[in-house]
């Protein structure tokens, strides 16, 4: 398989049998939440997370939009449970870079590999970026109440 059929391959397993998705309807308590929106494309999350002493105990989402938003917003979620903050943060970071063409530490990714190929389409970025910058808004919020 070439990356892009490997691409599509990962990012229709995600969109169709989606991974820590809640239900709309569906209200967590003692969970930190935020909304994310990517109006030019109508991709629409909100990242929950529980943290208990600095680890991302548990992290679920909810959210409507193209398949690459929704994979990679299933598969944010089974690559960062169980994170530090910091590590949590560094991987969010190195994701960015993954989609602009920076360098980036390949190493620490799973299936959110297959976003590498994102960085020749950058009118998708904000698809496969928005439940990723929606966690980093979370986690700053976070560390800014100390
Ligand atoms: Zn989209």
């Amino acid at each position: 398989m070439n990356n892009d059929d490997m691409l599509r391959k990962i990012v229709m397993d995600h969109y169709k049998y989606p991974h820590n998705k809640l239900d709309d309807g569906v209200e967590l308590e003692n969970f930190i939440y935020e909304h994310g929106n990517n109006p030019s494309c109508g991709d629409d999350v909100e990242i929950y997370v529980s943290i208990d002493e600095d680890v991302i105990k548990e992290i679920y989402y909810k959210g409507t939009g193209c398949s690459i938003c929704c994979a990679s917003a299933s598969i944010l979620t089974e690559e960062i449970k169980g994170l530090t903050m910091k590590e949590a943060e560094d991987k969010i970071i190195n994701f960015e870079k993954m989609l602009t063409a920076q360098e980036y530490d390949e190493n620490i990714f799973e299936d959110a590999i297959v976003f590498s190929g994102i960085k020749d389409f950058p009118a998708r970025f904000k698809c496969a970026s928005i439940s990723w910058i929606t966690l980093q808004s979370i986690l700053k919020g976070v560390r800014d109440e100390g």
